[in-house]
């Protein structure tokens, strides 16, 4: 029979009945996410995905499946110190154009 499996957060399933309650994963995760509320392990909704909870529990009671990160577009100045030296990108020499023809 498969062991019952919680999810404590998007990223966090635990298995109570695996757990010996040893504290080891509330003691490594480096941005104290996790607790035990009475039997219960919880967690803070502040999960960094390190797994560091996982790769240290004694038991197997712990998976984190990392979530995909959302690449957002760089900004401006992400794009400016990406071009390299002595080059002005097409988007910095649009915008330059745009803005000096509204003076
Ligand atoms: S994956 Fe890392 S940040 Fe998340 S609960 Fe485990 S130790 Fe803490
Ligand atoms: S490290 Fe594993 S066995 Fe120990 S308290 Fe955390 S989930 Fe339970």
């Amino acid at each position: 029979m498969e062991p019952e499996r919680k999810k404590i957060d998007p990223s966090i399933t635990w298995i109570a009945n695996y757990c010996k309650h040893c504290f080891t994963c509330v003691a490594i995760c480096p941005v104290d996410n996790l607790f035990f509320d009475e039997d219960e392990l919880t967690s803070r909704q502040k999960c960094i995905q390190c797994q560091l909870c996982m790769k240290y529990c004694p038991d197997f009671a712990l998976e984190v499946v990392p979530r995909p990160k959302v690449r957002r577009s760089p900004t401006k100045e992400q794009e400016i110190k990406s071009t390299p030296a002595g080059e002005i990108s097409s988007k910095s020499v649009l915008s330059t154009t745009r803005e000096g023809s509204r003076q």
